[in-house]
């Protein structure tokens, strides 16, 4: 690798790093949940290894793959969750993060709601996802059924990316959130779960 390679790696993972640490710290990670990705420079992809605690990663926790999924050391194994965050990339060039987590909102939403999707309606927090400019239009977060199939799962996801402002939910499992950046990423993941507790918080009370 360049130097100039090896830096970016160092940036990146440092940028996980961190971002594990502050899922790990509202608890939406919990025992070795969730995944973490960001796209280097020169278009690799650096992702949290498979089995590794999110609030406790080191930079040898984080490993390179292509747009495939494919390990460039093949003695790395990346989670089988690799692929969902490789089609983000695929299809939408211009996200530079890719966040997963296990949250309890998104895990009993996911899992009481019939319809499709979760429709987030009124609230000013809204204005997180890209192209809302008022809490007076509804986002629409749609779910979709587990699979430990992930080719499957991924193939059921791809229609829809035309329009997932705020990411997506499998269902009693997790979110999955973009932004162009760690940081895009991270206010768009702490959007999303503010308003799923909501919800929450509101289905509970009966309203
Ligand atoms: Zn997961």
């Amino acid at each position: 690798m360049t130097d100039n390679a090896t830096t970016d790696f160092v940036r990146g993972a440092q940028d996980i790093v961190h971002a594990g640490q502050r899922m790990d710290a509202r608890g939406w990670v919990p025992a070795t949940a969730g995944n973490i990705s960001c796209r280097l420079p020169d278009g690799r992809i650096a992702i949290t290894r498979s089995g590794c605690h999110k609030g406790f990663l080191t930079e040898a926790d984080v490993i390179t793959v292509d747009l495939a999924g494919q390990p460039h050391q093949p003695q790395n194994k990346p989670s089988a969750e690799t692929l969902l965050h490789c089609q983000v990339y695929r299809l939408l060039p211009d996200v530079g993060a890719v966040l997963h987590g296990h949250s309890v909102a998104s895990t009993v939403l996911s899992m009481t709601e019939p319809s499709p999707a979760l429709t987030l309606q009124d609230y000013e927090v809204q204005k997180v996802f890209e192209g809302q400019t008022t809490h007076d239009a509804s986002v629409r977060v749609p779910l979709f059924a587990n699979d430990q199939d992930i080719a499957r799962l991924a193939r059921e996801v791809e229609p829809h990316f035309a329009d997932m402002p705020a990411g997506y939910i499998i269902r009693g499992h997790g979110v999955y959130v973009w932004g162009k950046n760690m940081a895009a990423a991270l206010a768009r993941l702490e959007g999303l779960e503010f308003l799923l507790a909501c919800v929450l918080e509101r289905r509970k009370l009966g309203i």
